[in-house]
Formats: C-alpha cells, structure tokens, sequence
C-alpha cells in the first residue's frame, strides 16, 4: 500500500494529487512511517542508503550525459560520504561506470549497473552477472538483430540486454514499436536465463541479477538487522521495494516521482523539494 509522504513545511506542500486526480491531504501514516526510519538510523552504526539514478537522483533529458542531479543533491551525499556510516550505493539501468562523472562525489560510489547485473565496486573492479551458454547466443543473435534493424524505435545495446525504446514517439508509433518488440521478445523470455523488464517507455529482454537481487546481494553482505531504504521511480525499481520489503531490520521502500502509481513502494516522495528533505533528514539521522 502507498503512502502519500507527509507535509513538508519548508515547501509549503500539504496536498498531493490521487490517482484518481483529486486533491486530497497527506496521510499521517507516510511521515509516521519515515520518522520511525529515521529513528532507527540515528541509532544504528550503519545505514544502507540505496538509490536509483535517472528520475529518482536526476531529472530526465534526452542526451542522457546531460542528466545532472537535482541542486543539493550531491552536496548531501558528500556529507554523507564524509560522515561515513552510510553505505551509499547507486543500482541503475545504465552501464556502472557512467554513474560517478554525473554524480562527481569526492569518494568513489558503489554502482551496480545494468538493472543489477553489473556490480562496480568503489575500487574500480567490476563485475558481470551475465547469460551464459544457450541463452547467451540467443540473446547475442537478438542484440545483433536489432543492432542492424531497431523495429521503427530506439535501440540500445547492454552486454547483458536487448533494449528497444518508444519514449517520446507519438502514440501510434509507439504502440507499433511496443507491438513488435513484444511479439520478438516475448517467446525468448520464456527461455531459461532470459527475462522481460518493464519500464516506462520500452522493454528489455535480459539476463542476470535484477535490481531486487542486487538489494538482496547487498543486504547479504550486512548484518541482519541494518536499516535500508531504496527510492526509485521506474517499473524496474519494483523488484527493489519487494526486496526492501522483505528486510529484517528498519526499512523504507521510496516511490520518487511526480505522479503517483500503483507500486509495492511504502511511500511517495515527489522530486526533486521532498526528496532533498529526505536526504537531509537522514544527514541530520545522522547527526543526531
Ligand atoms: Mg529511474
């Protein structure tokens, strides 16, 4: 069940848009929800801070290198890099390594790149959780494919994934591209290995970690009980809330968008005012 995020005084924000496009107020529950969170943070040696990029970080733009974090946002990161008992990591579609030249934070960030399957750690190794044998060369023969014919939308090539977009096509032609990517992806994802990931604005067949395992992944390495939060905005941060949810310590699962949807997320933030008071709320945790 989502949760409106409480008023933020410093916004003046008190209302927020249902779904069903009414204007109805904050539920208490949200704020109740996170000041509980925050509340275990303050009081935990370590916290595990992992974040989405693009719309959740970043507003989107059409040349992707150009999507810099909201303003505030890397200053409270740094402070938190600095403060040291948050591990902060960033799990996102894109390759790993083109999150730190966006984030320009002074330390080295933990990345896992490609929805999960790509893990970059803060000392430059990485690591691929890729397709392997039979899978593997039909997902190759696909990517090859498309590489020479991308279906009438947006092909994007991953060493783990077929990415086909139709963000910013009109309607028709969107449902056209959409039509046929399904119609080509469909039957592969019911191989062994392979998977569809649904996203706003296309589809990708892949194969490998997703982000729910990279959050699985990341708590295994933990002590059982450290509090976690995830904020992501897409279809593809779903597996990420379901894995949040089912943590055993303090946990928040964080929907970042300016429009709410059905998700498995705890609560709604809308960026980029309330999701700079949340990280500054976890700076002051912190600090507490
Ligand atoms: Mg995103």
């Amino acid at each position: 069940m989502l949760e409106a995020r409480g008023a933020d005084a410093e916004h003046g924000e008190d209302v927020f848009e249902s779904r069903q496009g009414e204007w109805v107020p904050l539920t208490e529950e949200a704020e109740k929800r996170q000041k509980r969170f925050f509340r275990a943070v303050a009081a935990s040696e370590r916290a595990l801070l992992l974040l989405d990029y693009d719309g959740t970080l970043a507003g989107f733009r059409a040349d992707r290198f150009q999507s810099r974090p909201w303003a505030g946002v890397r200053e409270l990161l740094t402070a938190m890099q600095a403060e040291g008992r948050t591990r902060l990591a960033v799990i996102t579609g894109r390759p790993s390594e083109e999150i730190a030249p966006m984030l320009a934070l002074p330390k080295a960030v933990e990345v896992w790149g490609l929805h999960g399957a790509e893990r970059l750690y803060p000392n430059g190794r990485r690591v691929l959780d890729a397709a392997r044998g039979a899978s593997h060369r039909k997902l190759n023969a696909v990517r090859a494919q498309l590489k020479k014919d991308a279906l009438g939308g947006l092909y994007e090539d991953k060493a783990n994934a077929a990415v086909l977009h139709w963000r910013g096509f009109p309607a028709t032609k969107a449902r056209a591209i959409e039509q046929r990517a399904r119609a080509l992806f469909e039957p592969l994802a019911k191989l062994e290995g392979l998977r569809l990931l649904n996203f706003d604005g296309g589809v990708e067949l892949r194969a490998g970690r997703d982000k729910g395992g990279a959050v699985e992944a990341i708590l295994a390495e933990e002590k059982p009980k450290t509090p976690v939060a995830y904020l992501g905005d897409d279809l593809s941060d779903e597996a990420a809330f379901r894995a949040v949810n089912r943590a055993r310590g303090a946990r928040l699962s964080v929907l970042v968008r300016r429009k709410q949807r059905p998700s498995a997320a705890q609560i709604w933030l809308r960026p980029p005012a309330e999701l700079r008071g949340f990280l500054q709320q976890w700076k002051q945790a912190l600090q507490a």
